[in-house]
């Protein structure tokens, strides 16, 4: 695995620093192998590390600008899905 331009504690300070900001909700984060492959996971998914979360925003699916322009400080990356929105950090 790629080394992260993010440590654990501060991917998590960010994710939380972020949902308690623009109001959003972590529906998945660390995952075993097991509950990864059961929601259909990517086999390298970052879940598996922790460096990874899902969030909802309160207000979804309307996402604010600054919702997305705190994304793009930091090394934070995000892929928007049909039910969520996918956080994760760049990596090398
Ligand atoms: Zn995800």
């Amino acid at each position: 695995m790629n080394a992260s331009f993010m440590t654990k504690s501060e991917f998590d300070a960010t994710i939380f620093l972020l949902c308690q900001t623009h109001k959003c909700s972590v529906t998945s984060g660390f995952r075993t192998q097991k509950h990864n492959m059961y929601v259909g996971g990517h086999i390298k998914s970052q879940h598996l590390t922790g460096m990874a979360c899902d969030i909802i925003p309160d207000t979804w699916p309307a996402i604010t600008q600054e919702l997305l322009a705190h994304f793009r400080i930091n090394d934070i990356r995000f892929l928007i899905e049909k039910t969520h929105i996918h956080v994760y950090v760049r990596s090398a």
